[in-house]
């Protein structure tokens, strides 16, 4: 798994549920570095990273690629997500930053969107000039930015989001279990259809 997000990590871990696979992370196999994340969408930079990965491991590599898209920042803060608020931004002032952005906004103007790509490279089923044949999945889930954090669960931007059946000022992905999470989200989405094509390929 090309990622440093023991969030991501866990998550999938639950949601992909491999048979006869096992989900490790680049620490876990001691693999330093990492990709410029130069895509202009979440498939394009899920693919930098699964590719990166695959390459370095020389095993079947799965990338996600994740972030928000908000009605009122139109699309945005789309692949800059994770660096919404400057390079080093930590989720706390990514959704201060949110929060401030979207002031005085009505609940109907604060509709917003996760998205999540999904991106498997296999390097042994080399596509052309040995690249490594890359697949991809996506899901999206709706819902709406929150005026307020509330909850502790999830990361980055769950406290803020309230997702679509919730109504204005109801539970966000914050007070949401994670089991609850896992059947709606953006990456369970993603994650059942990759889990389709992992199945067919034997894990
Ligand atoms: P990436 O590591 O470039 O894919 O950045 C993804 C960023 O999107 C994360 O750092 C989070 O801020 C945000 N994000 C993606 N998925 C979720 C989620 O399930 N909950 C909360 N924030 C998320």
């Amino acid at each position: 798994m090309a990622t440093r997000s023991a969030h991501k990590l866990g998550e999938l871990r639950d949601l992909l549920r491999l048979e006869r696979g096992e989900l490790v992370s680049l620490d876990d196999l001691g693999i330093d570095g990492e990709p410029d994340e130069t895509g202009a969408t979440f498939e394009t930079n899920a693919r930098i990273k699964a590719s990166f990965a695959a390459a370095a491991t020389g095993l079947p590599a799965l990338a996600d690629d994740s972030g928000l898209e908000v009605d009122a920042l139109g699309g945005g803060p789309g692949v800059r997500t994770r660096r919404y608020a400057g390079e080093q931004a930590t989720d706390t002032d990514n959704n201060a930053k949110l929060l401030l952005e979207l002031i005085g906004l009505p609940p109907e103007r604060r509709g917003a969107r996760y998205v999540c790509a999904l991106a498997l490279a296999l390097p042994a089923a080399s596509g052309p000039r040995g690249a490594p044949r890359i697949v991809v999945r996506r899901g999206t889930v709706r819902g709406r930015i929150a005026d307020g954090l509330r909850g502790s669960g999830g990361f980055g931007y769950d406290p803020l989001f309230e997702p679509e059946g919730e109504p204005v000022g109801g539970r966000t992905f914050g007070l949401w279990t994670a089991a609850e999470k896992g059947r709606i989200s953006h990456r369970a989405r993603a994650a059942r259809r990759m889990a389709r094509v992992l199945a067919d390929l034997g894990f």
